[in-house]
């Protein structure tokens, strides 16, 4: 279903062979009986559950290096210090961007494109300009967008989709003009699982001069992601996406281009010397990290990326597809189950609305036979808007998912089905 699997920053690394039981064991949540059944979470797009691994750092952070980080001269900053900026390398690497320089720490995707935009905006938005995003994109990446338009008099363009799912190319590239200073896209969409080509979408920017910033907020855990291959400007993700704390989030950029945006948030750790008269910034990426950080969560991330360089990353998404072929097909012979978003190129997400049937009733009764999953409209309503539908009910995967979990939320939905019809 998936065409990339993993790009070129995973491919090269390590491994033990996949083995989802041996995986499951690492992840304590999993055990936890919910309602009196073992759980069975597939709300992975939502946020994922935590290796033991990163829970451990985590703890072991505050209680053997807690300390505020850059400023002490005293051991303990300095440990604090060496953690989180080895957790910025470690990020560099899983992204495979040129230097650590271009990791900016933030509290997740959410911020990331709310800093990218403030600042992107000051360097390069007149009135007039134009931004162009997609329908399919998550509130985060449309309404940070809708603020600057408003700030600078620019205008919000919109690519739309097909009934699958998928962005109309012709109709992104006729939205291109020499008025684009900025394309923002969504790498994977939460709500429909698709999978856009935003090389192509970027190269066919960059070829108007537009900047691209890659929302990648559901591709990190499901694609290997390679910046400099995608060749984008800017791309956002959270940690909680990836099996890291919330609070934690990243924002790639390309040097260059960080180096001559203004930072939009003032305060400590930001500047290299501060008078009333005038303030000198920091070099980057400090420049854009006001404030003290969440280290502990910049730690976090950096263990639950490391944690998927021991693991077969490859194996585990092949896995995570076949998981994602067995559930759509499952839920296709289905009476009355209606998919929507049947992309050629998915990841993850099977989204679907049954008829009649309320998406939050059939939430409710997963949830009493201890199944997670999401209902209602993702943070995507534009996407709702298109297919005519309040909501939908999201099934969404992640490498520890197993056949038997789908086979036993097939057999609850029935249930459930059959109850409320
Ligand atoms: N973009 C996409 C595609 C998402 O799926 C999400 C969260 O679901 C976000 C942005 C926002 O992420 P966060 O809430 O972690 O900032």
């Amino acid at each position: 279903m998936r065409s990339t699997i993993v790009g070129k920053a995973q491919a090269p690394q390590l491994k033990l062979p996949f083995d989802v039981d041996k995986i499951r064991n690492e992840f304590p949540i999993l055990g936890e009986t919910v309602n009196g059944h073992r759980l069975v979470y597939l709300d992975n797009a939502a946020t994922t559950h935590k290796p033991q691994v990163v829970i451990d750092t985590i703890s072991r952070y505050y209680e053997a290096q807690n300390s505020n980080i850059h400023r002490g001269v005293h051991t303990l900053s300095q440990r604090g210090t060496d953690a989180f900026e080895n957790a910025r390398q470690i990020v560099q690497k899983f992204i495979n961007a040129p230097t650590p320089s271009e990791i900016i720490f933030t509290r997740g995707t959410t911020d990331s494109i709310n800093l990218a935009s403030q600042c992107l905006a000051q360097l390069v938005l007149n009135a007039g300009d134009e931004i162009l995003v997609s329908e399919s994109e998550h509130h985060s990446n449309i309404v940070p967008w809708q603020m600057v338009a408003a700030q600078y008099g620019a205008n919000l363009i919109v690519a739309p989709i097909d009934d699958t799912g998928e962005i109309v190319i012709e109709e992104f590239e006729k939205r291109l003009n020499a008025k684009t200073k900025i394309v923002s896209i969504g790498h994977i969409s939460n709500a429909l699982g698709t999978i856009n080509p935003v090389r192509e979408m970027t190269r066919r920017a960059h070829a108007i001069g537009a900047k691209v910033l890659i929302d990648g907020a559901q591709s990190i855990a499901h694609i290997g992601v390679d910046v400099q291959d995608l060749e984008c400007d800017l791309y956002a993700f959270s940690g909680h996406k990836v099996f890291a704390p919330t609070g934690i989030g990243v924002l790639y950029g390309k040097r260059e281009l960080l180096e001559a945006m203004p930072p939009y948030q003032g305060g400590g750790d930001m500047i290299k010397e501060v008078r009333f008269e005038h303030t000198e910034y920091n070099d980057v990426p400090y420049k854009f990290e006001a404030g003290t950080p969440h280290i502990a969560g910049a730690i976090g991330l950096g263990a639950a990326l490391e944690y998927l360089s021991t693991i077969d990353f490859r194996a585990a998404l092949a896995h995570e597809d076949e998981l994602l072929n067995y559930v759509s097909e499952r839920l296709n012979d289905i009476d009355g189950v209606r998919m929507i978003g049947t992309a050629r190129d998915k990841a993850a997400v099977a989204s679907f609305v049954i008829d009649k049937i309320h998406p939050q009733d059939v939430g409710l009764l997963l949830d009493s036979q201890g199944i997670a999953v999401r209902t209602g409209h993702h943070c995507a309503m534009p996407v709702m808007q298109h297919f005519g539908i309040p909501g939908t009910v999201r099934a969404s995967l992640s490498i520890y998912n197993t056949r038997h979990e789908i086979d036993y939320f097939i057999d609850a939905l029935l249930k459930a089905k059959s109850m409320l019809a």
